[in-house]
């Protein structure tokens, strides 16, 4: 064999090393790839108590090292309005709730705002596990992880869904649209009508969305009398 030829496998050598000094015993694979092997098992049709042992099982990104606690909302039932934020923070990874820490306070005035209650949601986050202090998920967590989140629409059913930050409308669309042309206009996702806006911790660091969030919660309330 040439030197020439010998070069793809070197390659491919020095990047099970560099995933051996991740702390990897083995290669990591597309979830969906482990699903055609047979190596996972599918997500359960129609089981919300089995859905919820998966997320906290789940070891399907790298994310799993670092957190806590998964962050999950274990209460569904009645829900008939869904909240998604981005990703958990310091206090949700401790807890394993959603929005459980400082934040809830200004997420509970938005909507206290337009008449509803963070209690009137089922809450969910985009990206189950929290990432490294101050980083956003990368692609790969939220590729890994946005199963979940469809699973929990298709479970719940909700008519009406207020998704907050940048990262839902990178589940929902892919990165093919920014925060910034969606937000404030009805996104149809199969029987869902989500509406998109900043998240409420964006909103503390760039007070000018401010009246942004404002406008879009009016929408929020008109389409919910609509539906309600
Ligand atoms: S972020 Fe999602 S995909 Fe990654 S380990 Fe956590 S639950 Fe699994």
């Amino acid at each position: 064999m040439t030197k020439e030829s010998l070069r793809p496998f070197e390659i491919i050598k020095d990047y099970f090393k560099y995933l051996a000094s991740l702390g990897y015993s083995e290669i990591p694979a597309l979830p969906e790839f482990l699903t055609l092997l047979g190596k996972k098992k599918a997500l359960p049709e129609d089981n919300w108590s089995e859905l919820i042992e998966r997320i906290y099982q789940c070891q399907d990104c790298s994310l799993f090292r670092i957190r806590k606690n998964p962050v999950i909302e274990r209460n569904w039932e009645g829900k008939k309005l869904m909240l998604i934020g981005d990703f958990p923070d310091r206090e949700d990874d401790y807890y394993g709730k959603p929005f459980s820490g400082a934040i809830q306070e200004t997420l509970q005035k938005m909507l206290l705002s337009i008449g509803l209650r963070k209690e009137d949601f089922y809450v969910t986050l985009a990206v189950k596990c929290k990432p490294i202090a101050g980083r956003s998920p990368d692609e790969e967590s939220l590729l890994a992880c946005k199963k979940y989140l469809l699973k929990e629409i298709k479970l719940l059913k909700p008519k009406l869904v207020l998704a907050l930050g940048f990262l839902p409308p990178k589940v929902f669309l892919e990165g093919h649209e920014s925060l910034s042309s969606l937000r404030g206009r009805p996104f149809h996702y199969q029987e869902t009508m989500i509406l998109f806006t900043y998240h409420p911790a964006y909103m503390l660091k760039n007070p000018s969305v401010k009246r942004l969030i404002w406008e879009d919660l009016k929408t929020f309330k008109k389409l919910y009398d609509d539906l309600f």
